[in-house]
């Protein structure tokens, strides 16, 4: 088989229909959507493209799966949930080549993303037979205190194209494990992920009408009307801060349970007395890692001055060596940015830098070919008041900015709205408990580049967002707590 005929063939085994209470149907419009890959700018197929009509027939359908669903034997929804990790893992390099042809990134992070994304059903499979409530006597005596968990109902689940198959696991598998029933809009750029992992749980025997999903072009159409309806009673969304806001004000009426995982700004520290090799390798991961196009990307490098030119030459070397092309092809370690406007705004930063005094050390321009390139890039000597400081670049720029002290470090790292993450090198312990606790964010990478982990509790605080994902706490985020006073005892 040839390479383009595999491609057919896994973008083919994908339905194109929207999911709802079970089945496969088009649009209640009868309307389509194309699908891009990024690195040619090729149409794949055309999807389903869900309406307001079709979104109240997903609410519908959850609204009424939810008494029953709710009632489903806790180890039977862990199971579901670990056959869909099985599933996803047997299945691992078919996913792995769909999201690389959708979304862009290579095929080996692809499909380090499928194992990543088949984890968080693991994780929540295990837990959802530990869902504990509790028991205990009031100060007085005279009362008898019952704990219950109960599943908050209906849920909205919305995500974006970065980690297709990620961010859909890192809720559906807290929600399936508390016994909510969802209704899911996946980005309009990367539909297929969500579809196929539709599948997969109706495969792994998730009963009908728990969940379901909705590609569409027109976002507000599909989610708005389900907010301020009443019978949904969480949304969890991950994407933009701007997006965030304007569910948060939706969601006020009906005062919804919210989860937000939004924009990240993460500030990347080393410290002189850093291991300079350990350092560059995570901020390689911290800075690469999906092309730049994460929420954790390492988006503004704060670099003593005593070691900020070694620093910049091995990070320009590593940076340099990366190649760039189609995510399908072998050694390919740099995929395209997901769109052009994502590329003109990459642009626009670097040349906002540069304006204000910033050295190109590599990069610094678009990629060749029809894709949306981006050439991996080191910025040196970048000031504080660059707009990239301020703002998430979303792709392969390194933007270095020397410092001279510890606190002028962490005043500089905690000038932002963001608080997603930071990364700290150093080898003092002192220091890194120091700086780790006055660093603004939910999250500390201590002398590593990566954070991301189904086993702990990811998410922000300040712009970035309400709520933690996975981890012991990922489930609380789909159960209401409920306490029966029982007195006459
Ligand atoms: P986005 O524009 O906010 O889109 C995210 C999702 O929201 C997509 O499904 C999008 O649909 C939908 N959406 C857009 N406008 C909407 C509206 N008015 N009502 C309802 N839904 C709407 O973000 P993005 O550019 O796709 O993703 C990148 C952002 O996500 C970055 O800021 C990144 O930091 C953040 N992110 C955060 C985390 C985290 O865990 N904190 C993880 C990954 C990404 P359409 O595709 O149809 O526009």
């Amino acid at each position: 088989m040839t390479a383009a005929d595999r491609e057919a063939q896994v973008i083919d085994q994908v339905s194109k229909q929207l999911f709802i209470g079970g089945q496969w149907r088009d649009a209640g419009s009868g309307a389509t959507f194309k699908v891009e890959d990024p690195a040619t700018g090729a149409v794949l197929c055309e999807v389903a493209d869900a309406g307001t009509d079709d979104a109240f027939a997903a609410l519908d359908a959850a609204s009424a799966a939810q008494p029953s669903w709710a009632k489903h034997p806790p180890r039977e929804r862990g199971e579901i949930l670990r056959r869909a990790y099985e599933l996803l893992i047997e299945r691992q390099d078919d996913l792995g080549l769909l999201m690389t042809l959708e979304m862009g990134k290579p095929l080996a992070e692809a499909k380090g993303e499928i194992a990543y994304a088949a984890e968080f059903f693991r994780w929540f499979a295990e837990e959802a037979v530990r869902i504990e409530g509790g028991f205990s006597i009031s100060p007085n005596g005279q009362a008898r205190f019952l704990i219950m968990r109960q599943p908050v109902g209906p849920t909205m689940l919305i995500t974006p194209w970065n980690f297709p198959m990620a961010m859909g696991t890192r809720k559906i598998g807290p929600a399936v494990a508390a016994g909510c029933t969802m209704v899911l809009k996946p980005a309009h750029q990367t539909p297929l992920c969500a579809l196929a992992l539709a599948d997969i749980l109706r495969e792994a025997g998730l009963p009908d009408g728990v969940l379901s999903v909705l590609p569409t072009t027109d976002p507000g159409a599909v989610t708005e009307p389900l907010l301020r309806d009443g019978r949904i009673r969480k949304v969890s969304f991950t994407g933009s801060t701007a997006v965030g806001r304007t569910l948060l004000e939706q969601s006020a009426g009906q005062v919804l349970r919210t989860s937000m995982e939004l924009g990240g700004n993460a500030p990347f520290l080393v410290f002189d007395d850093a291991d300079l090799d350990a350092a560059v390798d995570g901020a390689m991961q911290a800075k690469m890692r999906n092309i730049g196009e994460a929420c954790t990307a390492a988006n503004r490098m704060y670099v003593h001055a005593g070691v900020a030119e070694e620093f910049a030459r091995r990070l320009s070397e590593r940076m340099g060596a990366l190649r760039i092309g189609r995510g399908t092809e072998d050694g390919v370690q740099v995929g395209p940015l997901i769109d052009d406007r994502a590329r003109r705004k990459v642009q626009g930063l670097v040349d906002d830098a540069v304006g204000r005094g910033a050295k190109v050390l590599i990069g610094g321009e678009p990629g060749d070919g029809a894709g949306y390139f981006y050439r991996p890039t080191v910025l040196a000597d970048v000031p504080q008041s660059s707009e990239l400081s301020h703002t998430e670049i979303f792709g392969p720029v390194a933007p270095i900015i020397p410092f001279e002290t510890e606190e002028e470090a962490i005043a500089e790292a905690n000038d932002t709205e963001f608080g997603l993450v930071s990364y700290v090198f150093t080898q003092n312990l002192g220091r890194a408990f120091r700086v780790s606790e006055a660093l603004e964010t939910g999250m500390v990478g201590l002398n590593q580049g990566i954070v991301s982990n189904p086993a702990a509790p990811f998410g922000g605080v300040k712009h970035s967002g309400l709520g933690r994902e996975g981890g012991r706490v990922g489930i609380e985020e789909f159960l209401e707590t409920k306490y029966v006073g029982i007195g006459g005892v």
